[in-house]
């Protein structure tokens, strides 16, 4: 049971909601990318429908990117009070890079999510 958020979260099989997407989560700081299971551990569900299926991703992954780098420029000039651009930008582009495994594994599970059938 659960709301396909919860299960977006979680990174859960979009077919059982048990298994989990990904195998490892990345880590950033020794570069090794988030690894993806081929198929569900719990019930088999094919994650990659077809080659180039991620694809699509990439443009969730953008909007991502693009929502919480407008986001993050709001919370830094209004409640952090930054007046200077090019400082909010460096934090931003920081940030945009801390953010880059995690941004790859929630679009890749909400394009799983989109497209279950
Ligand atoms: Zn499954």
């Amino acid at each position: 049971m659960g709301s396909a958020i919860q299960n977006i979260c979680l990174g859960t099989c979009p077919n059982c909601n048990k298994g989990k997407i990904f195998e490892k989560k990345g880590l950033l700081y020794k570069m090794r990318m988030p690894k993806m299971h081929t198929n569900c551990t719990v019930c088999g569900y094919k994650f990659e429908k077809e080659p180039g299926y991620f694809y699509g991703a990439m443009y969730v992954s953008y909007m991502l990117t693009v929502g919480e780098a407008i986001g993050l420029y709001f919370i830094l000039s209004y409640i952090f009070g930054f007046g200077d651009n090019f400082q909010i930008f460096l934090i931003i582009a920081a940030a945009m890079i801390g953010l880059s495994f995690f941004n790859m594994r929630i679009s890749r599970t909400i394009w799983i999510h989109l497209f279950k059938n």
